[in-house]
């Protein structure tokens, strides 16, 4: 006998599992399809908890205590005896704090009264999903609405395939046994930075190859000049405008052979990771007739609250058009929810932040300056260094900057950009800014506690105007 659902959402990461909780907080009957095993055991939370966001941040968090450890606490006064690695226990930290949050989920999808369906679920047309359970027998189901979160997966390259051995993809990367000596990484982008960093400073010597001439092209040109800087003093090699050609593996080693300023180099690493980017994934999610519209690069094809072709189906997340991003995944997981409930909800697009969780961070949200410049606004813009911030100077955090672009007609904020200590928080008080409209002024105007990190935020508005305290501008309002 099959169930009858209200909602059946299939995919249970942040996206499908936010989905799931609120429409069970507004009264519906939720069934959540999520066929991934983690260890042979049914897991919760998608790439975002079990191979992405968390494990990832952790690796980030107990590697940069390893490193502060060795060469920042000399300069506090403080002594340390012989620093060891103890590489198993990293890593079993690390799948600790992910089973810790996979049970969560599961556990608060148990106290919504959420069926976790698990198995691998298909949209049929008429709306129906078919449900083909990990163990037993095939169900067909017959909800009023569906919502797609079926996420995405790594980008391949034919020039260097994944074994999951010497060449890995982001998962295999969280694992390594040991640390490779010499570690290549394809791809200068958030993984690459993110898990090159983790390697680096737990002490493999790390090559990142960027095919593209410029580094982190996406961000405001200053974040990215610096940011490239204090990477490179960090000791991440990374080579801008170098094309990796072939691989080849001889036992534990790869060979890279690529193209950098027209000549053609090769190198040999332990190790190589490849992280060119991620795509959609929908392999056996819609059957032909399902009507579900896709786009040319395999996306399912959305209006702006997630709705697809088929009426009562919502597709959200990495599935969609987009950044690839866990937050963004929830939220529209939400409004979609909300949608089905005749709310009004709407995600903001223009105030989605990006965060790149090195040491320190890089975070921006809103218009770089050349966006706006391109957009045909009259800019202006300011920013102001940690450098001079005595929270920043007490706290041995003095690298980077904030740095705001504006609309110099209306005063009105276009964008924040940080390279610093707790980017990842300080960009969200430009989040909050721009979603309020916020003009440049109505920072100035505010009072900042001292000491804090946060001050360089209020100092950076200043400076757009020319009115910084702790520096001498030249141009002043
Ligand atoms: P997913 O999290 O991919 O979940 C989809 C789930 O659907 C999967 O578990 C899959 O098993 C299941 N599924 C697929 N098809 C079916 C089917 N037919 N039947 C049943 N189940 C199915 N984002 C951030 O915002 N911050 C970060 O710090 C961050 N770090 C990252 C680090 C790494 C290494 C990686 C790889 C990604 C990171 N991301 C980060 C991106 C983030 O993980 C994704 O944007 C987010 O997980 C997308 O959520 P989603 O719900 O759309 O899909
Ligand atoms: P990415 O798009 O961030 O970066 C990929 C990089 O690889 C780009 O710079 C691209 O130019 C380069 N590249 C592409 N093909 C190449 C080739 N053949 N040779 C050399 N370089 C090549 O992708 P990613 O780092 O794989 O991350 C995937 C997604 O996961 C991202 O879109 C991101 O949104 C998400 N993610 C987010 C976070 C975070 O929010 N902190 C962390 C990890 C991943």
């Amino acid at each position: 006998m099959s169930q009858q659902f209200d909602l059946v959402v299939i995919g249970g990461g942040p996206g499908g599992y936010e989905a799931a909780i609120r429409a069970a907080q507004l009264g519906y009957k939720v069934a959540c399809i999520e066929k991934r095993l983690l260890n042979g055991k049914p897991s919760m939370g998608g790439t975002c908890l079990n191979v992405g966001c968390i494990p990832s941040k952790a690796l980030l968090d107990s590697s940069h205590k390893y490193e502060a450890t060795q060469h920042e606490l000399e300069d506090h006064g403080i002594t340390t005896g012989e620093v060891t690695l103890d590489l198993q226990k990293l890593l079993a930290r690390k799948d600790k704090v992910v089973q810790q949050l996979t049970g969560g989920v599961a556990q608060l999808l148990k106290g919504n009264n959420i069926e976790w369906l698990q198995g691998t679920g298909k949209l049929l047309a008429g709306k129906q999903v078919e449900f083909v359970p990990h163990e037993g027998e095939k169900q067909i189901l017959a909800p009023k609405y569906v919502i797609l979160a079926s996420g995405s997966v790594p980008v391949n390259i034919p020039v260097a395939p994944v074994d999951q051995d010497v060449i890995v993809d982001s998962t295999g990367a969280l694992s390594f046994n040991e640390v490779p000596k010499r570690l290549g990484v394809i791809g200068a982008g958030v993984i690459g930075l993110e898990l090159g960093s983790v390697w680096r400073r737990l002490g493999s010597e790390v090559v990142v190859f960027e095919a593209l001439d410029s580094f982190l092209p996406m961000a405001d040109k200053a974040l990215s000049k610096e940011f490239h800087k204090i990477l490179k003093k960090q000791g991440l090699e990374i080579r801008i405008g170098a094309k990796v050609a072939a691989t080849e593996v001889n036992g534990q080693e790869v060979t890279v052979k690529y193209t950098q300023d027209g000549e053609e180099k090769t190198q040999v690493f332990d190790k190589l990771i490849v992280c060119v980017g991620r795509k959609a994934y929908a392999e056996g999610l819609l059957a032909e007739d399902a009507g579900i519209k896709l786009t040319e690069r395999g996306l399912v094809e959305v209006n702006d609250q997630c709705a697809t072709s088929v009426e009562g189906v919502y597709a959200i997340g990495d599935l969609v058009r987009g950044p690839m991003l866990a937050h963004k995944a929830m939220e529209e997981g939400v409004m979609a929810v909300e949608r089905i409930h005749g709310h009004a909800a709407q995600v903001n697009y223009d105030t989605i932040i990006s965060v790149i969780y090195t040491h320190p961070e890089a975070a921006w949200v809103g218009l770089t300056e050349e966006a706006a410049k391109e957009q045909g606004f009259d800019v202006k813009a300011g920013q102001f260094p940690f450098a001079v911030n005595g929270r920043a100077l007490a706290a041995g955090e003095t690298a980077g900057f904030v740095k705001f672009v504006a609309d110099n007609k209306t005063d009105r904020l276009l964008g924040m950009h940080v390279v610093g200590p707790s980017a990842s928080d300080i960009v969200h008080q430009g989040m909050i800014a721009l979603e309020f409209v916020s003009s440049v002024e109505d920072l100035q105007l505010m009072t900042f506690g001292h000491p804090t990190f946060s001050e360089v935020v209020h100092e950076a508005a200043l400076s757009v105007d020319g009115r910084a305290i702790h520096a001498v501008q030249r141009k002043r309002k």
